[in-house]
């Protein structure tokens, strides 16, 4: 399949070329770069995204899942251009923060209080600090091989070689980037995602220490991997017990598994919510929101000199551009229409796959939820990141390739990512992604 990709990509292949000279790697994000190179693209509509070879692909990558709204969406075109002629860019406050806050308010029961940031890991790394700032406390409890962003803290742990991510019961922390201070793990204590116990451990041991519980409502960086029954129940109330904040972390399942996320969708509501990517149609823009309590924490007064809350500052935050294209996303886009429409459509791309692996004997999963779904070649259940030996990469490698080659870009390129069907997406399309994995799955299953 891959000399098949650079038959099909010459113009990627030299246009890596010549960005490896200009900045590392070629890409502008290290998760971009894979081998032999990354498909380019040259622009993106609707469902699709086009290459510089003039190759058209079904997009179910959709940036990460950002584009729930599907790409050039005209409702959000229309208003971002007549944004752009009023200006992008003012630090002032307008009537675009009750635009784009107030949806959001009404999504989440958990939000009573919201500011705005410009990226997800931002919207963490804000929700961190003022869980310390609420509790006096420094330690954060998260999932090993959960990724939460690209900070500091964020990169301890985040799908750790095994080999040396210590016992399941007593992961040791791992750096997952030169640079990471020293220090930095020290405040990082890990338990295993499903496993309740393993955070009651760590309360039981250090909850006077104990800032917040980081998770992600649903495990959507190892494939896709659902709470099991009183998992986040046992969270809320072990958060409760020991006067800790709880944090979900749905920069990917907010928005996307139920108009109010995770929250909505299993029915367990955090203290704090940290969002991004969907929630903006793929502007840039994130937010973190909660209880009304802890958001107080956040400094009024900043002459003082002193600190009397946490700190959120950035020019961009809350920008024009950003607010505007938020507001109308959920407003507008996303109804409860277009939740109906990407579910059913979900559930018909799972299907499809599952049909396609019972008729070739394929031995494979699909998991689907709300607008998210994914496929792993093992029978083996994924409930925890120690289970992630069980996921075949080079054969996933396959698969994503292949198809690729059919013209369907099933999902970020990496078998941790899952894929999103978007408002746009015609039911039409979603055949054409399953005609393609049944084709494949023949050359798959000979091989
Ligand atoms: N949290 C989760 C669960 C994510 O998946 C991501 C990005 N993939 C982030 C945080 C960081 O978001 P961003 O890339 O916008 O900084």
């Amino acid at each position: 399949e891959c000399e098949r990709y650079e038959e099909r990509t010459p113009e990627s292949a030299a246009m890596a070329e010549d960005l490896r000279e200009l900045v590392p790697a070629g890409v502008c994000s290290t998760f971009r770069a894979y081998d032999p190179y990354p498909v380019h693209a040259a622009r993106a509509e609707g469902g699709s995204i086009y290459d510089v070879d003039g190759n058209e692909y079904l997009d179910f990558a959709l940036n990460n899942g950002t584009q729930l709204v599907g790409h050039t969406h005209p409702t959000l075109e229309e208003a971002a251009v007549d944004q752009i002629e009023r200006g992008t860019l003012y630090t002032r406050p307008t009537d675009l923060i009750e635009f784009a806050a107030r949806p959001l308010i009404d999504r989440w029961d958990a939000i009573e209080q919201v500011r705005f940031t410009n990226s997800g890991t931002e919207s963490i790394m804000h929700a961190t600090r003022l869980a310390r700032a609420y509790t006096g406390r420094e330690k954060i409890i998260r999932m090993e091989g959960a990724y939460h962003g690209a900070h500091d803290p964020a990169l301890v742990s985040k799908m750790p070689p095994l080999e040396q991510a210590g016992p399941e019961r007593d992961p040791r922390p791992v750096r997952e980037s030169r640079g990471v201070p020293d220090s930095v793990p020290e405040d990082i204590l890990l338990a295993q995602y499903n496993d309740a116990e393993s955070v009651e451990r760590l309360l039981r041991d250090h909850g006077a220490e104990v800032a917040a519980v980081l998770v992600e409502p649903a495990c959507l960086n190892l494939g896709l991997v659902e709470p099991e029954d009183g998992f986040l129940e046992r969270l809320r109330e072990l958060a409760d017990e020991y006067n800790v904040v709880l944090i979900f972390d749905e920069v990917k399942t907010g928005v996307k598994l139920a108009p109010g996320g995770g929250a909505e969708y299993y029915g367990v509501q955090p203290d704090l919510v940290a969002l991004a990517k969907a929630i903006g149609g793929g502007y840039p823009v994130g937010a973190f929101g909660g209880r009304r309590e802890i958001m107080d924490c956040i400094a009024a007064d900043l002459n003082e000199g002193v600190a009397t809350g946490a700190a959120h500052y950035g020019t961009y935050n809350g920008n024009p551009l950003a607010l505007r294209a938020v507001g109308v996303t959920l407003r507008e886009i996303l109804t409860e229409d277009a939740y109906d429409h990407v579910t059913t459509l979900a559930d018909r791309l799972a299907d499809g796959y599952r049909d396609v692996i019972a008729d070739t004997g394929l031995e494979a999963t699909v998991k689907s939820v709300g607008s998210q779904g994914m496929v792993h070649f093992t029978d083996e259940p994924i409930r925890t990141f120690r289970d992630w030996g069980h996921v075949d990469e080079e054969f996933h490698e396959a698969y994503w390739f292949g198809m690729v080659n059919r013209g369907v870009i099933p999902h970020p390129h990496d078998a941790s990512q899952q894929w999103t069907v978007s408002v746009q997406h015609t039911a039409e399309e979603i055949d054409a992604h399953v005609d393609a994995f049944a084709d494949l799955a023949t050359h798959l299953t000979a091989a």
